[in-house]
């Protein structure tokens, strides 16, 4: 079967869970092949990979990988689309990935398909969009296709592949160096999984009433072992830091479970969290559009129900 090449997100060595979704994803439909782009690969990355059924490992070591803004991921995948004639390129549908796919299809001169939720035979991707109010089939009619691929959207299933290594050595364009990362600033991270990485997130909008009312939506979420999303409107009112909104000019996120507290479900929210697979919602108002999308919905104050929620989950722990 023909390779498909799945583009590495890792940080600091360690492979992310998307990675291991796209390998899932990729051994339905042809041989895995893991891309690894940018020194650091450590003996446990490899067997992660392996793990999760690649076939092979390709690993491109070169610092221009990490040291230069996207440009040099899109050449390297470029190189490996014509030399392993790879049936298809997956990506994780991230800022970074998505705009690597986007200019990988222009030097491939293929079609590309961005925020696909699922990938099927002959490569067919579905999307979901207009709020989670249409299903889109789509395909790739010209060149390799390229599919970035929303986090959380297939569970990650191991199944051991060869994870063969091979060494790729690249000559970047003078183009692909243009813009230098002259500085990394590490984001200070919590005991809370990632936004869009995690398996459940619980969000509070307007309705938690305050900054200080955020505590009973961190404390569902640290009993639920999720992550914190918040509205709009809460992120613009100061209630929550922004790199926490969900939505259209927020974080997508695709958990397995998605709690929305105090939201009342705009379509500009809905955007960013549709396709989450099992959705909640508590809201003291029943006519509140978010209960159209939601599959379990709770009419009531928030400050009631989500403390005796958290109770709840906690006492079964
Ligand atoms: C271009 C554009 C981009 C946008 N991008 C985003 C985006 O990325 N993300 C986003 O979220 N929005 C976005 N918005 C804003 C969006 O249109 C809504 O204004 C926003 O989502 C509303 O947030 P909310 O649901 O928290 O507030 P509201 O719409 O005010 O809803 C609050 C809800 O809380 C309920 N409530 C109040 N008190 C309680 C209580 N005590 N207990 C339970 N329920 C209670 C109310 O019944 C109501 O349903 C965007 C808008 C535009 C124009």
């Amino acid at each position: 079967m023909s390779e498909i090449l799945v583009l590495v997100e890792q940080v600091e060595g360690e492979v992310k869970k998307v990675t291991l979704e796209l390998l899932t994803l990729a051994r339905t439909l042809g041989t895995p092949a893991a891309v690894w782009a940018g020194p650091g690969i450590t003996a446990e990355a490899k067997a992660r990979l392996a793990e999760y059924g690649a076939d092979k490992i390709y690993v491109a070591g070169s610092s221009d990988l990490v040291d230069h803004v996207v440009a040099p991921k899109a050449e390297l995948l470029a190189q490996l689309v014509t030399s392993a004639s790879a049936a298809a390129v997956l990506v994780a549908a991230t800022a970074e990935g998505k705009e690597i796919a986007g200019r990988l299809a222009i030097k491939t001169d293929s079609g590309v398909i961005t925020d696909a939720v699922g990938l099927g035979e002959g490569f067919v991707a579905d999307q979901s969009i207009f709020g989670g109010g249409v299903n889109v089939h789509s395909k790739v009619r010209k060149g390799t296709p390229i599919v970035a691929v929303r986090p959380n959207s297939t569970a990650p299933v191991p199944a051991a592949g060869a994870g063969v290594e091979e060494e790729v050595s690249l000559t970047l364009s003078d183009a692909a160096k243009a813009t230098r990362v002259v500085e990394r600033v590490k984001q200070e991270k919590g005991a809370r999984p990632e936004l869009t990485e995690a398996a459940i997130v619980v969000s509070g909008g307007r309705g938690v009433g305050s900054a200080e009312n955020f505590s009973v939506i961190e404390g569902l979420a640290d009993a639920l072992g999720a992550a914190v999303g918040a509205s709009r409107a809460a992120t613009d009112a100061g209630w929550y830091p922004h790199q926490f909104q969900v939505g259209q000019t927020g974080k997508t996120v695709s958990p397995q479970l998605y709690i929305a507290a105090g939201i009342s479900g705009a379509i500009q929210h809905r955007a960013g969290m549709q396709t989450a697979k099992t959705i909640v919602a508590i809201n003291k108002d029943p006519e509140a559009p978010i209960f159209e999308l939601a599959d379990y919905g709770v009419v009531g104050d928030l400050h009631q129900v989500v403390p005796q929620l958290t109770e709840e989950v906690n006492k079964r722990k």
